[in-house]
């Protein structure tokens, strides 16, 4: 896989996870049910969507600071030891910004 390719799909996936955090993020400012014996439910969805909010703008990021290495030329190179991270490992985890050695 080229970085354009990389690139493309981290696009996409940025897309899809742009709309789930606009779809939570709908979800979590709708009022609570009058009835109190509702609340309860309502309050514990509240906290998963809120919980997967989290991970979902987490996941955002990771892929926003994918693409700014791509552009800067620093994709696929470790952080930690500065070689490269193999091309198996990338393809797995688009994200990753350390080689599986730096990460175990
Ligand atoms: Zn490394």
């Amino acid at each position: 896989m080229n970085t354009d390719q990389i690139a493309a799909t981290l696009r996409a996936r940025l897309a899809e996870v742009q709309a789930e955090i606009a779809r939570l993020e709908t979800a979590t400012t709708q009022e609570l049910s009058p009835k109190f014996a509702d609340q309860a439910n309502d309050l514990e969805e509240l906290a998963t969507n809120e919980g997967l909010e989290v991970q979902h703008i987490h996941e955002a990021e990771q892929i926003l600071a994918a693409l700014a290495r791509i552009e800067k030329g620093e994709y696929g190179v470790c952080a930690e030891c500065g070689e490269d991270i193999a091309p198996a490992r990338l393809a797995a985890l688009p994200t990753a910004t350390r080689c599986i050695k730096c990460a175990a």
